[in-house]
């Protein structure tokens, strides 16, 4: 009932060249409120695949998605643009930052989708806390893998979404980084934000508190 996402029998295939790949396989998925889902799987196991099919980007060959309680692929093109902005926040393994935008761009991107005005203190409490205050003139280039994915991780925090979707977001970063994201998604979640994060370690389990494998077959564990 109150589920922030709820899959029903989610498939994906490509086509490719003549042949038929199945990325996703009826995959069904309930996330409550302030969960912490980790899915994880070997890499070409659909997590990429999922995630995007979570976030309305990608359209599931077959099934239903709703993020919310909408039908995400019932909406509008501008529908679906406008509920993203306001409610789901991505975070990636490459960042995906703009790089002609300086940080603090960057960070409040969504906001002329939204038209919500941040406050300046909120920017900086976040950003301090962030370790990335001093950085907010920088452009993303002159930034370490660490503080990339810090100003991601504060483009999606600054919106208060219901929910982060994270896909492998500490694959490219060291273990003192790794931790300040993973703790960060960790207290996002324990202050009632709901967090599904792909990833093909073993180490992010520690924050988790659901556990979902995919492949072969899917299944949920509490941890
Ligand atoms: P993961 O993120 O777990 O590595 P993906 O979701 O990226 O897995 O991919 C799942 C499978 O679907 C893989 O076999 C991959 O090659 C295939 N795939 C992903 N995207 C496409 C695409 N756009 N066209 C064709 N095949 C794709
Ligand atoms: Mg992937």
């Amino acid at each position: 009932m109150n589920d922030i996402v709820k899959l029903h029998q989610v498939a994906k295939s490509y086509e490719k060249n003549g042949s038929h790949i199945q990325a996703l396989q009826s995959m069904d998925l309930s996330v409550q409120k302030g969960d912490f889902t980790l899915v994880k799987g070997a890499s070409g196991s659909g997590k990429t695949t999922l995630l995007l099919s979570i976030g309305g980007m990608l359209q599931p060959t077959s099934g239903e998605v709703h993020v919310l309680g909408k039908n995400i692929y019932a909406l509008s093109d501008r529908e679906k643009v406008k509920f993203r902005a306001h409610n789901v926040g991505f975070i990636f393994q490459m960042f995906h930052l703009i790089p002609y935008l300086h940080v603090r761009e960057n960070i409040l991107i969504n906001n002329e989708t939204t038209g919500i005005k941040v406050n300046e203190n909120d920017l900086l409490k976040l950003t301090d806390e962030l370790g990335i205050s001093h950085r907010l003139d920088h452009r993303p280039s002159q930034l370490s893998a660490g503080e990339k994915q810090r100003v991601a991780l504060a483009r999606a925090l600054i919106k208060k979404p219901e929910v982060i979707l994270a896909d492998e977001p500490t694959g490219n970063l060291d273990v003192e980084n790794s931790q300040v994201v993973l703790q960060k998604l960790r207290s996002f979640c324990d202050e009632g934000g709901t967090v599904v994060m792909v990833s093909h370690d073993n180490y992010p389990d520690q924050y988790a508190n659901k556990l979902v494998t995919i492949g072969q077959r899917a299944e949920t564990v509490n941890l």
